[in-house]
């Protein structure tokens, strides 16, 4: 039985609580539609026309359906695996006011009120010792256990007024439980004595981890007419999943490779092993390229190589009409917006932004366009960073959504959609940099 795109969205983001298990959800779909994975510390025999991922440092991950023919070059999808939020301290427990408390720091730039008063949990990895030997799980309680709550208003008298200010040292950390009146003794390793019994391991047999907060309510539909997407991790998880619903959900043959990246890091920048500023895809390319034994230059392959960095867009607000670009105000459900900004803090040129309006048209998809409110500053994406790692011509483009970087973010349903019937044009159409390209 097939399922809908939508519901098939649903499903990748209650599953991808964070990058790890995001990136493990992404695996679980790919192998279904019959990529083979790869392992780079292997050699590789790669086949025409066959399909093959690779997973680096388990949160990012590189999928291509090989070229049909002679490798000409690569049409690549860019998305993040990442989302701002809350990581756990090193040595998280701590008891305060006969409560016991976890340290976080801010991973990114999470909306920070909007964290409060939710029904939170745990997720990420955990590094079990095995037999002399390191391995790393997967990690996700889906037991409600944590909660940070809001001073009561009778003690922040103003805070309607002034807005909630807060600090992320004192103000942030959840609450875990209670300490207990019997006069035990407490026991300060309760993580990984969690940990132990949600995975079941000996409470020995655990190394380390890395975990995260998540709210454990469900992405859903909502709206009327239910034309939009309320969840966790929309941005970027949403363009994780259309990257890869347009390279697995409707085959095609072409000429070139059509490679998806997820990567790693986004929200912090990208320079990490496995972020957008390391050598991965390059890497991937590279590899790609020579195993034909027509030992086809990179550099050759690269002039012939093009990609779009899908994330994000601000969706005009109604109740902050005032913050946003009068003439680039887009909106949910009117098809994929083409971002632009002037000093490249997205890598679209008047050349990949007509290129992927062309994409558009041919399978009768409507785009918009968005330039931040010029006194605003811009935030950033993959995209300048891949264009300056690979030298090829990059347009950026994202759905329009509400609350980017809230716990709970909204997108539309339609044009959800939409990007994937016009990502899938991307990969598969075969004559796309044959224009007179001077200005590229
Ligand atoms: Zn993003």
């Amino acid at each position: 039985m097939t399922i809908s795109p939508i519901t098939d969205l649903i499903n990748f983001l209650d599953k991808s609580a964070t990058a790890y298990n995001a990136v493990l959800t992404a695996a679980e779909a790919l192998q279904f539609h019959g990529f083979t994975q790869l392992d780079e510390k292997e050699a590789w025999d790669l086949k025409p026309n066959m399909k093959y991922y690779v997973i680096r440092s388990q949160s990012a991950l590189a999928a291509w359906q090989m070229g049909s023919g002679e490798l000409t070059g690569v049409r690549l999808v860019g998305a993040h695996t990442d989302s701002p939020g809350l990581h756990l301290k090193t040595e998280a427990q701590y008891s305060k006011s006969g409560y016991i408390q976890l340290g976080v720091e801010i991973y990114g730039g999470p909306l920070l009120a909007s964290w409060t008063d939710r029904d939170l949990s745990l997720a990420g990895r955990v590094i079990l010792k095995q037999a002399g030997k390191l391995k790393v799980v997967p990690f996700k309680s889906d037991k409600v256990l944590l909660r940070i709550p809001q001073l009561a208003i009778h003690l922040n008298r103003e805070v309607n007024e002034l807005g909630l200010k807060l600090n992320k040292q004192t103000h942030m950390p959840p609450i875990l439980a209670l300490e207990s009146t019997d006069g035990s003794k407490l026991d300060t390793r309760l993580l990984e004595g969690l940990i132990a019994d949600t995975l079941q391991v000996e409470r020995g047999s655990i190394a380390s981890w890395q975990l995260e907060c998540y709210d454990t309510q469900t992405a859903n539909l909502s709206g009327l007419n239910d034309e939009f997407i309320v969840s966790g991790r929309i941005d970027n998880l949403a363009m994780c999943h259309a990257s890869i619903q347009a390279l697995t959900s409707k085959a095609f043959s072409a000429p070139q490779t059509a490679m998806i990246a997820l990567f790693d890091n986004e929200e912090i920048g990208s320079s990490t092993e496995n972020g957008a500023a390391s050598g991965f895809i390059r890497d991937i390319i590279t590899r790609v390229v020579s195993s034909d034994g027509l030992n086809h230059q990179i550099q050759r392959a690269l002039a012939n190589s093009a990609c779009v960095s899908a994330d994000g867009a601000h969706a005009i607000h109604p109740n902050y009409a005032d913050f946003h670009d009068p003439q680039h105000a887009v909106k949910m459900n009117r098809g994929p917006v083409i971002k632009h900004n002037a000093n490249h803090r997205y890598a679209t040129s008047a050349f990949t932004s007509a290129i992927f309006e062309q994409l558009a048209k041919e399978v009768d998809v409507p785009v918009q366009h968005y330039v931040h409110k010029t006194d605003l500053p811009c935030g950033s994406t993959i995209g300048p960073i891949t264009a300056t790692g690979l030298g090829i011509p990059v347009v950026d483009v994202g759905n329009a959504m509400l609350s980017m970087h809230s716990i709970r973010e909204t997108t539309g349903v339609k044009d959800h959609e939409m990007m994937i019937k016009v990502l899938h044009r991307f990969f598969s159409k075969d004559d796309l940099l044959s224009v007179e390209n001077d200005d590229s």
